[in-house]
């Protein structure tokens, strides 16, 4: 499945319009606690499962949306952090969550 569009709505959410028509709409405060690098995935992984991450402003905005291949996006947040490559399934299954 494609997206043929995605946009950061001002709601503070990944709004991403699939080649079928669906729409997903994703929390960026989700998108960036489930940071799918690997460095964000050590650290979840340290964590213990109450652990509630407390995110800075500029942690949840979007500063520039990549497409990666024809299977992803990068997103590059305000604070620099750039690494993290979400697969279009794994945005969608996000959404679904
Ligand atoms: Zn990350």
């Amino acid at each position: 499945m494609q997206p043929v569009r995605i946009k950061v709505g001002n709601d503070n959410r990944l709004l991403i319009n699939w080649e079928d028509k669906s729409e997903s709409k994703i929390g960026l405060e989700k998108l960036r606690k489930l940071c799918p690098c690997a460095t964000c995935m050590t650290n979840r992984e340290k964590q213990s499962k109450t652990y509630i991450p407390l995110l800075m402003e500029n942690q949840v905005k979007v500063a520039k949306i990549n497409q990666v291949g024809s299977y992803a996006i990068s997103i590059a947040w305000k604070d620099g952090h750039n690494t993290g490559i979400y697969e279009y399934p794994f945005l969608k299954k996000l959404a679904d969550d």
